[in-house]
């Protein structure tokens, strides 16, 4: 058995001593049987969370509705969920009602997919009532019970799916893909953060090209934040070298395919983090710069290292090329600048000032402009004494727009 699930089995030990049934189960015991790294460990149980609670001297509320409670155990922390059955999902969102009950058979009925709907117990013994290790084996996602049931109960699902294409690069079950063709509209009904939330799930997948094209295909990405008409878009992506790309560089791409008017008020409805916002539209605007004309060195300057990597990889794969290719050519000029930041100019506004007399005023930011655009074109180096007599050959202060 794997170490995180060993050192897990103290708990499940003592649920059963008190009388309980304890199991491993979700996605740890996919990824187990599949042999992909495991991401965190969850537990199921017979026990109600006061059960829970009575036989855990530390435990932490995170859920206790949905019967979900946090234990820590030799340093490490578990969720521990009491077996449930939901019903009645009148909004396609958030089940009616929760049950506990005492059934493991019931709790797994109530689970997605059926790779992801397989329980272990402490000695190693798999419970499989949906036979989803025979999906595993063939590499198949599918639904527990009629797909379109599932999917009307709960239409995140249908992005879990594809997010899992993404992941492990499984083929969807005949039937659970015709279920999302139609279903798909009911994706209006799921909070735009969880869409989101799966999708830069399926960004990170090494299998991104088939989710995209099941999205397309399925009609799903027309419920996406901003993508009605997107289909074409999506589909021109995956003629690209998708996998050479970061998620930034993901979402560089996809604005790039997409084109809106405002690539801000696109990324504004995935409800993105502003930061995150902001970046990608710089990287926007970088890229179209980009396609119409060579870098220079200011112009690099002013993107910046990061950004300009990333607008040279999406670039790159436009071109058909691998970032590879382009990336030091771009290395090399930020190599050779001769300052790496604004702040090691040597001549500030007030030197301005004073060496013009003239006030402040907006023509000093166009001078400063115009004297680091020097200083990088090695117009002028960057010494204060060099920059001030620079400066006596022009008639009157520099001015830049770029
Ligand atoms: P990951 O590796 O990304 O965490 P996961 O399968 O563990 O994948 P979680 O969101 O952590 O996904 O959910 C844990 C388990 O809860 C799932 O394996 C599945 O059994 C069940 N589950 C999660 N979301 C749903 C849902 N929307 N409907 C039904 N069952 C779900
Ligand atoms: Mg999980």
């Amino acid at each position: 058995m794997h170490e995180q699930f060993k050192k897990a089995i103290p708990i499940l030990k003592k649920v059963e001593e008190a009388g309980y049934e304890a199991f491993f189960v979700g996605g740890s015991i996919r990824d187990y049987l599949l042999d992909r790294p495991i991401a965190d460990v969850d537990i199921a149980t017979s026990a109600t969370p006061v059960e829970i609670k009575s036989i855990f001297p530390k435990t932490i509320d995170v859920g206790i509705e949905h019967g979900t409670i946090m234990i820590q155990e030799n340093g490490e922390t578990y969720e521990v969920t009491t077996f449930r059955s939901e019903s009645d999902y009148q909004d396609f969102r958030h089940p009616g009602e929760v049950r506990f009950i005492r059934s493991l058979e019931e709790d797994l009925r109530r689970r997605d997919f059926t790779m992801n709907a397989i329980a272990m117990n402490r000695f190693g013994e798999i419970q499989d009532p949906f036979n989803g290790q025979a999906d595993l084996e063939k590499r198949r996602i599918q639904t527990v019970g009629p797909a379109d049931e599932r999917f009307n109960e709960d239409a995140l699902r249908m992005m879990r799916a594809v997010r899992f294409v993404s992941q492990l690069g499984f083929i969807l079950d005949p039937q659970t893909e015709a279920a999302l063709c139609k279903n798909a509209w009911l994706l209006k009904n799921i909070s735009i953060e969880r869409i989101t939330a799966e999708f830069q799930k399926l960004l990170k997948g090494p299998h991104k090209k088939q989710a995209y094209e099941i999205l397309a295909k399925t009609g799903l990405s027309t419920m996406l934040p901003g993508m009605e008409e997107g289909k074409t878009a999506l589909e021109t992506c995956t003629a690209y070298q998708m996998d050479l790309l970061n998620e930034n560089q993901l979402w560089l791409l996809l604005l790039f395919e997409m084109n809106p008017k405002d690539p801000m008020d696109f990324l504004k409805k995935w409800k993105l983090p502003s930061k995150k916002i902001k970046y990608l539209s710089s990287l926007a605007r970088g890229l179209k710069l980009r396609m119409k004309k060579e870098w220079t060195i200011p112009a690099l300057f002013e993107v910046k290292r990061e950004a300009a990597m990333d607008i040279e990889a999406v670039y790159a794969i436009l071109q058909k090329k691998s970032p590879e290719e382009l990336l030091p050519s771009i290395e090399k000029l930020f190599n050779q600048m001769v300052i790496k930041d604004k702040s090691e100019i040597t001549v500030t506004g007030t030197d301005l000032m004073d060496w013009y007399n003239k006030p402040a005023g907006p023509w000093i930011k166009k001078a400063l402009h115009e004297i680091q655009r020097s200083i990088l074109l090695k117009k002028v180096k960057n010494d204060k004494g060099a920059i001030k007599e620079w400066l006596q050959t022009c008639s009157q202060p520099p001015e830049s727009d770029y």
